[in-house]
């Protein structure tokens, strides 16, 4: 079976390297380089916890996501010959007001609830697991089983997995259209208006997924969502785990940078890094963090989160043509869900039953919606 992915991010890659370790032959067609969108710009946080801010489906998807992500990535790193830099040291979630506080504990409460592991500390004792933080911290959620990757050695281990396992990647190809015949796709249609034949085609392009004509009927809908990212250096180091609050978060590298994001902005396809933006995270960072305020800076960068209008991923057959199956609307969560979306798109293209109920994350939500 001949099966294109559309889209060389994180998520094509993650399919592509289980698809190939099951002997199907696979193409992926990226139009520029592999893994130089969002999956490039992220911080990398494998945190289903610090990142969730309401209990519903999507938190559960997300914890299982990373429960995923801990039996794949030894595997992963073995087969790839690189290194993700999965890193033990945990989250710690701090209030610097009363606000906060009120807020974090209501969500410690939740995040029990839903079988989710998290410890209540107070500001002094959040300062014993990091000195660096604010001394005007009260209150602090630890979250030890929250954790952080490089994503950008993530995406390269993934490239590098699938390519041992025999898939094929072509950058510089851009896929325009599917060719269907009778509900059924037979190829992709390329931008120099050739067609390549397909038994199967995976559409995980990110924020220009929807721009893939051919699949109009399922009425999905992608809208970027802009996070710009600052990077900052430090030797030695300063921070062990990562630490979020309300207003930033901080990610230590393992090379010693300081990743600080991020915003959430409706900007189009527009990637600019803007002196709001800047400001924004900066004051975020240095509430937190006031030593950071000595740190050199280093760069700046922004990219575009894939977001469906429910905010939810979208993961499953394609209503209108039968062997197209979308995998994109990862928004804020696409490094965490990599490994999990691989694991169930390989069940549903062997005809397996996922492990996880994707009822909530079909593209037939879109259609039955607007009719
Ligand atoms: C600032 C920021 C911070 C983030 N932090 C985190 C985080 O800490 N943890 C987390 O889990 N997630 C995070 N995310 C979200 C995460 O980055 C995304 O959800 C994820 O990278 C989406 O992966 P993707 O492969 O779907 O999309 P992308 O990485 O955008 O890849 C899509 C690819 O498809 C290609 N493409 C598009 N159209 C076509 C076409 N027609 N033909 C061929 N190729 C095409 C593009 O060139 C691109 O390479 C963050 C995002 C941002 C912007």
């Amino acid at each position: 079976m001949r099966i294109i992915i559309i889209g060389g991010g994180i998520i094509g890659a993650s399919i592509a390297w289980r698809l190939a370790r099951e002997r199907a032959e696979v193409v992926v067609l990226e139009r520029a380089r592999l893994g130089q969108e969002a999956s490039w710009a992220a911080a990398g946080l494998i945190a289903p916890q610090a990142e969730a801010q309401v209990a519903g489906v999507f938190f559960d998807l997300c914890l299982a996501a990373r429960r995923v992500f801990d039996a794949t990535v030894d595997r992963l790193a073995a087969e790839a010959g690189v290194d993700p830099e999965y890193d033990p040291h945990g989250i710690l979630y701090i209030a610097l007001d009363s606000a906060e506080r009120a807020e974090l504990q209501a969500r410690a409460r939740w995040h029990r609830e839903a079988g989710a592991f998290v410890h209540e500390l107070s500001g002094a004792e959040a300062r014993k697991i990091e000195p660096a933080i604010s001394a005007e911290t009260l209150y602090a959620l630890h979250l030890p089983d929250n954790r952080r990757v490089e994503n950008r050695k993530l995406t390269q281990a993934y490239v590098a997995a699938a390519l041992k396992a025999g898939a094929q990647f072509r950058e510089g190809v851009r896929a325009d259209s599917i060719v269907a015949s009778g509900g059924r796709a037979t190829g992709v249609g390329l931008h120099d208006g050739s067609t390549l034949g397909a038994d199967l085609v995976i559409v995980a392009a990110g924020s220009w997924s929807h721009h893939v004509r051919g699949l109009e009927g399922d009425r999905v809908a992608l809208h970027p969502v802009r996070g710009q990212m600052l990077c900052f250096e430090t030797r030695p180091r300063i921070l062990t785990p990562a630490v979020f609050s309300m207003r930033a978060y901080l990610v230590p590298r393992r090379d010693g940078r300081i990743l600080a994001g991020s915003t959430m902005e409706e900007a189009g396809y527009n990637k600019s890094v803007t002196l709001a933006g800047i400001e924004k995270i900066t004051r975020g960072a240095l509430a937190m963090v006031p030593g950071l305020g000595e740190l050199p800076f280093r760069e700046a960068w922004a990219g575009l989160r894939p977001a469906t209008k429910d905010l939810l991923p979208v993961i499953g057959h394609s209503p209108s043509v039968a062997n197209v199956i979308w995998a994109t609307g990862h928004y804020r969560s696409g490094i965490l869900l990599s490994a999990l979306t691989g694991e169930v798109i390989a069940d549903l293209v062997a005809g397996r039953a996922p492990a996880i109920d994707l009822a909530p994350f079909s593209p037939a939500r879109f259609a039955a919606q607007s009719s």
